[in-house]
């Protein structure tokens, strides 16, 4: 027999769907695809309601045993089998063992190593977001040990890997609200790494000392100190947030896109108002002044909003090293996420006056919606990022700014 460790954040052991009290349910908007078992089950189900409903709306698509069929939406975008609550017509009549695999997971995922799972939950769930950003403890670990017959038949667990993302989570934990210190500390954790290397080979004893020192520089305010020290570079910083509107307006409308266009629509409206008087850079000082004086302040009374956030992304996207991607890459790509997330706050929260937690949850869980959905989604949004980097992945730095 062999033990398998199952690890998961607290906010995802105490998830629960929240059904039609929902602020943007999942059952409308996307496709909705069918494994062959389920589409069989619909379509022969002892309830007439679920059997007409299946037979008007499934498309048999037969593209793979998984991609078996697609369900067709109403008018309204909704999935057929919706009704007027808001509540799956299948979860009634059959039970939760009806669903299809994907509809009874989601939003959980799930990352296998051979001796090791880990848990975790898609943030385009409106529910999974606020818990994840209100919850203080929500980035505490709960971990238990299940024992199956054989081992997962996936790789084992890289123990360099798994040393550098503890590292990382540990420094935006300490950041705070500070998520610039975090990803600079970072940077400078791969930065030495990637030399390190180069040069001898990876020794955990230099790396954890790197590591402490950076620490240090985070606790004693020297971090901060080198950030003020990077020169400006607001036309990076402009042609990154111009380049992410024209993307989105460019993409077909899916679940959460009108959320995410509803703030998209202030950023628009900052940048575009400023670009009149040819001048790029007062839109960017006009957000960085205002994430300064309102933002902040109001993070700095709940330092686990963006420490969480940043934690999560660091566990649930196993950084560093994303789809292949080098470490600094990764960087970059997190940090750019990070400032677009950082902006369309900083616009919502100029244009409105004040600053709500539900507009955060909004903006995060639609951006996740949006840019997560598939892998081809995130794909092609990371590739719009790509083309935004001047000479390196290090250019990440003039985001921190
Ligand atoms: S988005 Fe989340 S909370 Fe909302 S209905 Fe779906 S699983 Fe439930």
């Amino acid at each position: 027999m062999k033990e398998i460790t199952v690890v998961e954040p607290v906010f995802v052991t105490d998830f629960r769907c929240v059904g039609s009290e929902c602020r943007d349910h999942c059952c409308k908007g996307w496709d909705v695809t069918l494994d062959k078992t389920t589409v069989n089950r619909y379509l022969k189900s002892a309830q007439i309601e679920i059997r007409n409903i299946a037979s008007e709306n499934i498309v048999k698509v037969k593209k793979s045993f998984k991609n078996w069929g697609l369900m067709k939406l109403t008018s309204k975008g909704n999935c057929a089998f919706m009704d007027e609550e808001k509540l799956c017509k299948v979860h009634k009549q059959m039970g939760p063992s009806a669903l299809s695999p994907t509809c009874a997971t989601y939003p959980r995922t799930q990352y296998m190593h051979k001796y090791e799972v880990k848990k975790s939950l898609t943030l385009s769930c409106p529910e999974a977001t606020q818990k994840l950003l209100t919850r203080p403890d929500a980035m505490l670990f709960n971990q238990t040990v299940q024992i199956q017959a054989e081992a997962n038949k996936n790789e084992d667990v890289d123990n360099e890997h798994k040393l550098v993302n503890l590292m990382c989570a540990n420094m935006v934990k300490a950041a705070g609200c500070n998520a610039n210190e975090g990803l600079y500390g970072i940077a400078m954790l791969l930065l030495h790494l990637e030399q390190m290397k180069k040069e001898q080979g990876f020794n955990s004893e230099a790396l954890e000392n790197d590591y402490f020192n950076i620490m240090d520089a985070i606790g004693n305010g020297s971090a901060a100190q080198n950030i003020a020290e990077i020169n400006n570079n607001q036309e990076l910083q402009w042609s990154l947030l111009m380049r992410m509107q024209t993307y989105f307006s460019s993409k077909t409308k899916t679940r959460s896109s009108d959320m995410l266009q509803h703030y998209l629509t202030k950023l628009v409206h900052i940048q575009i108002s400023d670009a009149k008087d040819h001048d790029i850079g007062s839109s960017m000082t006009r957000l960085d002044a205002v994430w300064n004086e309102k933002v902040m302040p109001w993070m700095a009374e709940r330092p686990h909003l963006i420490s969480n956030y940043l934690q999560y992304r660091i566990y649930s996207d196993s950084f560093p090293g994303y789809q292949g991607r080098s470490p600094l890459a990764s960087l970059y790509l997190l940090t750019a996420e990070w400032f677009m997330i950082r902006s369309l706050i900083a616009a919502c929260v100029e244009l409105v006056g004040e600053i709500y937690e539900d507009d955060i949850i909004n903006i995060i869980y639609s951006f996740h919606a949006v840019t997560k959905h598939n892998n081809s989604s995130m794909a092609a949004f990371f590739e719009e990022i790509d083309n935004v980097k001047v000479n390196d992945d290090l250019s990440l730095i003039y985001l921190l700014k």
